[in-house]
C-alpha cells in the first residue's frame, strides 16, 4: 500500500531511476483493485491483461533508455464516456451495453502514445448526467471516505479509483463540474481546462458547447504532467483552440514555492453564504486566509447574473443532450430491443429506447426537446443563451479587477447515497459553483481544503482563471496544496481509510468489473 500512495510524478521518477517497472507498478495497481474495487466499484472494466501488455511495452522503452514521455510506464484509468478501441465504452447506459467502439478518442490515442498503461473504465452517470454516480445503470460508485456516501459525479468512478489509490491518475469530462465536484468530495485534485484546450474527439456527447476532458489527480503537479499530455490542438475537434499550451507543468513547479506576491485573488460573493456547509465554509475561508499569507491580495467580486446559471445550464445542456442522445436509435449501436409481433422500426426505437435510458436521461431528454420546440425556443434556449453571454460578461469584469477568482467547489462534502436521488433539484444544486465556468468556456480547478469540521469529509477549493490561463491554476493550485500540506503535515489523501478488502475480490483478468 505504501507504494501505491505515492503521486504519479514519484512514481515517473522511480520508473525513470529503475526503482520500479511498470509491470510492477500496474500489477500493484490491479491488486489493488482487486481488493477494495468491490466495495468501492470504481471501475466498469478491468483490463489487466491490455494494461500488463502497455506496461512490458513501457519498460522495454526505459531499458532502452527511450521513455514516450514522462509519465511512461505510470497507469491510468479512463471515464468509461471516452472510446477506447477494443474496450467496452457504455457511457454507464444500458443502451450502449455490448458496443465496443473501433476507434480510440484522441485523448485515449494520446495516452497510449506517451505509455500510461490504461487500467480500465470507470463508472459514471448514465451519459454523465448527474452529481453522485448513482445514476449510473450499473450500480452506485462509493465514496472511499465513507463507503455510505456518494463520490461525487458525474467522473465518480474516476476520482474514486484515484482516492482509493487503485490508479494513480484518471481521465474525467467536466460539463457541469464531473470533474471538479467528485474532486471536493473524494480529496483529489480536479481540472477542467479552457473549453478547446482538450480534445473531445471520441468523447460521447452531452452537450458539445460545455464538455471538456480533463486530469483527476493526487496532486497539481501530477495533473499539470497529465494535461501536457493530452491537451493540445487536434485537428479532429473543430473546437480545438489552434494554439500551443502555456506551460503548465513550469507553472505548478513554479507554484510549490508558495510565493504569491502580486496576485490579486477575487472572492465570488455570490458562491457563499447560504446554502454553503459551515465546515465547508470554514475551510474555504482558512485557505483564502493562507493566499493572504503568502502574499496575494484578495478582493471581493460580484458576479450578479451567477443567479440565473444553474436555470440557463439546465436549458442548454438538455437542448443540446437531446439532439445527441438521438443517435441511439436501435440501428447503430449497442442494445436493439424487438417487441414481439411484426414491428416498425420506430416501434423497435421506442422499445430500445424505452428500455436502453434511465429515468434522468429521459428527463433531460423531455426537457431538451420541450425548450427547442417552436414556439418555446425564443423563451427558453433563446434566453439561456443570453444569460450565458451575461455570465461571461460577469467573468469579464471580475478578471479586471482580480487574476484568478475563488469560491468552494461543491456546496457541502459528500451526501450520502440515496439522500438526494429523488429530487433532482437537491442533485442539480451541488454544480451552483461550478456551472458558471462551463458556460463561460473558462478553465477551474478544484484543490483539496482540508476535511469538514463536523463530519470529517474532504472539502474542495475552486479556483478559475480566463481563458487560455490555464497556467494561473497551476500556479496558485501549487501554492495552495503546499501551504496546506505544511500545516497538514501530510497529503489529505494519506487520513482516507484503509478500505478493508472487498468480501468478493474482483475479477480482473480482462472480464467486467
Ligand atoms: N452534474 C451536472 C449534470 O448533471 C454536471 C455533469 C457533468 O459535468 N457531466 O449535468
Amino acid at each position: 500500500m505504501t507504494l501505491l500512495k505515492k503521486s504519479a510524478a514519484e512514481f515517473a521518477a522511480m520508473l525513470a531511476a529503475g526503482d520500479v517497472t511498470s509491470v510492477e507498478l500496474t500489477q500493484a495497481c490491479l491488486d489493488r483493485i482487486a481488493a477494495v474495487d468491490g466495495a468501492v466499484h470504481s471501475f466498469l472494466y478491468v483490463d489487466a491483461e491490455g494494461a500488463l501488455a502497455q506496461a512490458a511495452a513501457s519498460d522495454a522503452r526505459r531499458a532502452a533508455g527511450t521513455p514516450a514521455s514522462e509519465l511512461d510506464g505510470v497507469p491510468i484509468a479512463v471515464k468509461d464516456v471516452l472510446a477506447t478501441q477494443g474496450l467496452p465504452t457504455t457511457c454507464g447506459s444500458k443502451i450502449l451495453e455490448g458496443w465496443i467502439p473501433p476507434y480510440d478518442a484522441t485523448v485515449v490515442a494520446r495516452l497510449k502514445a506517451a505509455g500510461l498503461p490504461i487500467l480500465g473504465k470507470t463508472n459514471m452517470d448514465e451519459f454523465a448526467m448527474g452529481s453522485s454516480t448513482e445514476h449510473s445503470a450499473y450500480g452506485p460508485t462509493h465514496n472511499p471516505w465513507d463507503l455510505d456516501r456518494i463520490p461525487g459525479g458525474s467522473g465518480g468512478g474516476s476520482a474514486a479509483a484515484v482516492a482509493a489509490f487503485e490508479a494513480p491518475l484518471a481521465i474525467g469530462t467536466d460539463t457541469g463540474g464531473s470533474i471538479r465536484q467528485p474532486g471536493a468530495v473524494t480529496g483529489t485534485v480536479g481540472l477542467k481546462p479552457t473549453y478547446g484546450g482538450i480534445s473531445r474527439y471520441g468523447l460521447v456527447a452531452m452537450a458539445n458547447s460545455l464538455d471538456q476532458v480533463g486530469p483527476v489527480t493526487r496532486t497539481v503537479l501530477d495533473s499539470a504532467l497529465l494535461h501536457e499530455v493530452i491537451g493540445g490542438h487536434d485537428p479532429l475537434d473543430s473546437t480545438s483552440i489552434d494554439q500551443p499550451l502555456p506551460a503548465l507543468v513550469a507553472a505548478a513547479r513554479d507554484g510549490a514555492s508558495g510565493d504569491l506576491s502580486g496576485l490579486r485573488v477575487g472572492v465570488i460573493a455570490e458562491l457563499r453564504g447560504e446554502g454553503y456547509q459551515a465546515g465547508v465554509q470554514q475551510r474555504f475561508d482558512e485557505a483564502v486566509a493562507l493566499l493572504v499569507g503568502a502574499g496575494a491580495e484578495v478582493v471581493e467580486v460580484s458576479c450578479p447574473s451567477f443567479a440565473h446559471a444553474l436555470a440557463a445550464y439546465y436549458l442548454i445542456m438538455p437542448s443540446e443532450a437531446s439532439s445527441n442522445l438521438a443517435r441511439f436509435d436501435a440501428m447503430r449501436y449497442g442494445l436493439r430491443v424487438v417487441p414481439d409481433g411484426d414491428p416498425s422500426a420506430e416501434d423497435v426505437m421506442r422499445a430500445t429506447r424505452d428500455a436502453g435510458f434511465g429515468d434522468e436521461v429521459k428527463r433531460r431528454i423531455i426537457l431538451g426537446t420541450y425548450a427547442l420546440s417552436s414556439g418555446y425556443y425564443d423563451a427558453y434556449y433563446g434566453q439561456a443563451q443570453k444569460v450565458r453571454t451575461l455570465i461571461s460578461q460577469d467573468f469579464a469584469a471580475a478578471f479586471d479587477l482580480a487574476d484568478v477568482l475563488v469560491s468552494p467547489t461543491a456546496p457541502t462534502t459528500a451526501f450520502r447515497i440515496g439522500e438526494k436521488l429523488d429530487d433532482p433539484l437537491a442533485m442539480y444544486l451541488n454544480d451552483v459553483a461550478t456551472i458558471p465556468a462551463n458556460l463561460a468556456g473558462i478553465p477551474g480547478i478544484s484543490i483539496p481544503a482540508g476535511l469538514a469540521p463536523e463530519d470529517g469529509l474532504p472539502v474542495g477549493f475552486q479556483v478559475l482563471a480566463p481563458a487560455l490561463a490555464d497556467d494561473r491554476l497551476y500556479r496558485v493550485g501549487a501554492a495552495l496544496e503546499a501551504l496546506l500540506e505544511k500545516q497538514w503535515g501530510a497529503p489529505l489523501l494519506s487520513q482516507a481509510p484503509e478500505l478493508t478488502p472487498a468480501v468478493e475480490p474482483v475479477e480482473t483478468s480482462g472480464g467486467a468489473a
